[in-house]
């Protein structure tokens, strides 16, 4: 068997994490980030809370907390004297998605409906199949929630990773028929239609759980606050100073280095790259962006893809769809959808595609080419 390595994209992901906080940090005094977890409690009932009412707890009093969830590192920081007790219902309601959606999860929902084949949907599960299915319509199936066997396959889902013989790829081809996905929303009862079928939403789960944290803010009466659910980022209203936030883009060819900066104020900035997840085998690399064409990593001339949208939940499946699509596809379907988001690609020529609905709000070192609605 090949020389193989295993690669968790967990530095590129922290350098993005560290680039967006810096650059929030400037505007606003910074309360430290180096405790996991416990930053949002200890800060409550140490730091500013001891004895401190909420009404003394000045706008722009920053709190941040971190976790890894979901495989992946998050950071949430927030602003204000709601925003402990927002931190801690947000960390609180990813731990309870995680519970509910993960494939790697034994007890989780998703993978009881997966080992039975069927099953009732919680409405967290059954609003994510609901917009999977509308997304494998919309993107002439480049998502596909039906994937899990493929990534298995690929031994991206235990880390046992190898390129698999086409016959076996050609055999669970035959399990990414999403229309074979029998699923009643109403009554949120799915089962499907081929033995050995099953869902994965990787592909969306961290945008609608960054969209879930913003209700939460918007319920808790934040007025700024930003979360980075590993290179998935949203922000919520705007910078304490009532200026927008800049979120830094990584660059996946240069670590440390990033792409461009876009300003932003309520909106998901959400990144998907071959660069994030991956393994090598015989000196190529094979990365967890699946094409369901033909079961193999999509390699298309695509570095990343960064969709800027209001809609976590859309920006991020997108994200995963553009890079499955690649560059003129892309382009294609944004021309369709010019007014549900917008784009960044970046190609392996070092070339950035930015849609013109971001021209005023991007600013980058690279020279950008702009597309433009028909
Ligand atoms: P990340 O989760 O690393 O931010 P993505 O949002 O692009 O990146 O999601 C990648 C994940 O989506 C994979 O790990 C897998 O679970 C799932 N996936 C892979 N290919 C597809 C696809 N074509 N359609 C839908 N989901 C996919
Ligand atoms: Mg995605």
């Amino acid at each position: 068997m090949a020389d193989m390595k295993r690669h968790f994209g967990l530095s590129s992901r922290m350098a993005i994490i560290a680039l967006v906080l810096c650059m929030t940090s400037q505007a606003v005094g910074c309360r430290g980030t180096e405790s996991v977890g416990q930053d949002v409690r200890a800060a409550s009932t140490e730091e500013p809370g001891t004895g401190t009412a909420l009404a003394e707890i000045a706008a722009d009093e920053r709190f941040d907390t971190e976790l890894f969830a979901m495989d992946t590192f998050m950071t949430l920081s927030a602003f204000g004297p709601h925003a402990q007790e927002a931190l801690a219902k947000a960390e609180e309601e990813i731990l309870r998605l995680e519970a509910i959606l993960s494939t790697g999860m034994d007890d989780s929902e998703v993978s009881r409906i997966n080992e039975n084949g069927e099953g009732t949907m919680s409405e967290v599960t059954a609003s994510l199949m609901e917009a999977s299915i509308k997304l494998w319509e919309v993107t002439g199936g480049a998502f596909n929630p039906a994937i899990l066997p493929v990534m298995r396959l690929w031994g991206f889902t235990d880390g046992n990773y190898h390129v698999p013989e086409k016959g076996e790829l050609d055999e669970v081809l035959t399990l990414l028929d999403v229309s074979r996905i029998e699923f009643d929303r109403e009554a949120g009862s799915v089962r499907f239609g081929r033995e050995g079928m099953a869902i994965d939403f990787g592909g969306i789960a961290k945008g609608y759980t960054s969209a879930r944290v913003m209700d939460i803010f918007a319920g808790c009466g934040v007025k700024s606050a930003m979360v980075n659910l590993g290179g998935n980022v949203q922000t919520y209203g705007t910078k304490p100073d009532g200026k927008k936030w800049k979120i830094a883009v990584q660059d996946p060819r240069k670590e440390g280095n990033y792409l461009c900066v876009i300003e932003s104020a309520g909106e998901a900035i959400i990144t998907s790259g071959g660069y994030e997840r991956y393994f090598e085998e015989d000196g190529v690399t094979y990365h967890h962006i699946i094409d369901p064409a033909d079961g193999y990593p999509a390699f298309n001339g695509l570095v990343s893809v960064t969709i800027v949208s209001s809609d976590g939940t859309m920006a991020d499946g997108l994200s995963t769809s553009l890079f499955v699509m690649g560059k003129d596809k892309a382009i294609e379907y944004w021309r369709e959808h010019s007014d549900e988001f917008d784009m960044v690609l970046y190609t392996d020529k070092g070339e950035l595609v930015v849609s013109e609905g971001l021209k005023e709000r991007i600013t980058s070192d690279y020279l950008i080419n702009y597309v433009g609605r028909p």
